[in-house]
């Protein structure tokens, strides 16, 4: 991999932050945007923009042909069967909340169950909870083990005859866990439950091939992998797609519509209702193309390194520093904290040195719960990192970590 080129696609890596070069470890929220995807972004705007799959006109049928093609994109991304099970959402979070909603809430009874893992994001929780304010609905969650994986013992001993639904990450987005989807899939089809997988933090790292998970649904956010914000991907299996009720209504989801009767669209229109973001969409595909045309096994490995070597210097140099998850394969993400020092008085000075990291709960409050502690200091890796911006973290991290004790 030619680091430097790859370097040199992204303007932003070049800003100073208090006159020191920026180092970005703050890549599990959102990764940086190469020129390329941006300019599809800029030839959407100033070439093809028109709304989709409403006009005879030329630029209508481009903008809706570059709709149409990043679906087939997806839709290969992730070897799914059909671009009708490919749905498009604002990002992981609406996909989760169209699921929960849409399937939780017609086909979910009073005392029903599903299962989580206490390592979920909030946008994997809350959904669910707000069926609750409806439905007597329980929610069982599966522990984590020391390292950080999940218990899948625990997990199995969750199933019982009121169990309906099972949702879980395929990465942690604060311990770097991936968690074995396959395995997960396979004992709650063995007992007839549907899973959703949110990979969100697996879609950036992982190749993703939903056929070989199984999983009923699979959802991810553009804007994690070097596309734009507002875009997101949900993948959902042909037969759940299609007992399921629209989750909002507009247009583009309706076949015809009277006020004495309204009949939906085809899959997966139904479930795109109003004008989508069809510029972002377009940017989505070139930003797939942009992943595999480096590789994405290279990608992992590369941030593999990145992790290695910053893991054993950290434990290493770095006295009363404690990482969170530690499990064997794990993303590319540290989250740590050094004994006695506050995880944001941390993020704040590590800012004055350039350095980009994340501090607080990072959206999963009952994982911090369980771990006993309120937030960690996180650094995350992407393709464009380099040792040497590791050198700068470590060197940074010391001079922070001297001044608080
Ligand atoms: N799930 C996981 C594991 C995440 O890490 C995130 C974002 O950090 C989300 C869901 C939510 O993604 P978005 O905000 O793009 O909808």
């Amino acid at each position: 991999m030619d680091l430097a080129k790859i370097r040199a696609e992204y303007p932003i890596l070049d800003r100073k932050i208090y006159n020191r070069p920026l180092v970005y470890l703050d890549n599990t929220a959102t990764s940086q945007t190469p020129r390329e995807v941006v300019d599809s972004i800029v030839s959407g705007y100033t070439r093809t923009k028109a709304n989709v799959h409403r006009g005879v006109h030329t630029l209508s049928m481009e903008a809706t042909e570059l709709q149409e093609g990043a679906r087939r994109r997806v839709r290969e991304f992730i070897n799914a069967p059909s671009t009708e099970e490919i749905i498009f959402t604002r990002g992981t979070t609406e996909a989760i909340n169209l699921v929960a909603a849409s399937y939780g809430g017609a086909f979910f009874k009073d005392g029903d169950e599903i299962i989580l893992s206490v390592m979920e994001h909030h946008s994997n929780i809350v959904p669910w909870q707000l069926l609750q304010q409806r439905i007597d609905l329980k929610i069982r969650v599966i522990p984590i083990r020391e390292d950080g994986s999940l218990d899948m013992d625990v997990y199995r001993s969750l199933f019982n005859e009121r169990t309906r639904f099972v949702s879980v990450c395929h990465a942690s987005n604060v311990l770097g866990t991936v968690n074995p989807v396959g395995e997960i899939v396979a004992e709650a089809h063995a007992h007839g439950v549907p899973v959703l997988i949110d990979g969100a933090q697996a879609a950036p790292h992982l190749k993703i091939d939903v056929q070989e998970i199984g999983a009923d649904f699979y959802a991810f956010s553009a804007h994690k992998m070097y596309g734009p914000a507002g875009v997101g991907v949900l993948f959902g299996r042909r037969e759940m797609l299609e007992k399921m009720p629209p989750y909002q209504g507009g247009g583009e989801m309706i076949e015809s519509v009277s006020f004495e009767k309204t009949t939906y669209a085809e899959l997966p229109y139904k479930f795109e209702a109003g004008t989508p973001d069809f510029i972002g969409i377009a940017a989505l595909h070139k930003a797939i193309d942009y992943m595999e045309s480096i590789g994405i096994d290279n990608i992992a490995a590369h941030e593999h390194d990145l992790l290695e070597y910053t893991t054993a210097r950290m434990l290493a140099e770095i006295p009363g520093l404690k990482i969170f998850g530690t499990a064997p394969g794990k993303c590319a993400i540290i989250s740590f904290l050094v004994d006695g020092e506050h995880h944001y008085d941390m993020g704040m000075l590590l800012d004055k040195l350039g350095i980009a990291v994340r501090t607080g709960h990072h959206c999963a409050q009952p994982l911090m719960t369980a771990l006993g502690i309120d937030g960690t200091v996180r650094a995350s890796f992407a393709v464009y990192n380099t040792r040497e911006e590791c050198d700068l973290f470590l060197s940074a991290l010391k001079r922070v970590s001297d001044m608080l004790r």
